[in-house]
């Protein structure tokens, strides 16, 4: 599973670093990053699909 992030469509909230913190973090401007590259890995999958499924502009999308 990967997790990709539309940054356009980004607002910053950081419900999803709040959600799953070892895989999403904030830039300078308060929007999201995405911190772990390529898969995700398997520990770490519930609580990202938690934090795309909350993201509330839609910004992140999973690849399964
Ligand atoms: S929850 Fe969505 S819109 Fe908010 S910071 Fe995370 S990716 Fe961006």
């Amino acid at each position: 599973m990967k997790v990709t992030l539309d940054y356009d469509a980004c607002h910053g909230h950081q419900s999803c670093a709040i959600a799953a913190p070892e895989v999403f973090g904030a830039d300078d401007i308060g929007n999201a990053v995405i911190l772990v590259e390529g898969e995700i890995p398997a520990e770490l999958e519930a609580k990202t699909r938690r934090a795309v499924g909350n993201c509330p502009e839609h910004a992140l999308t999973i690849e399964d």
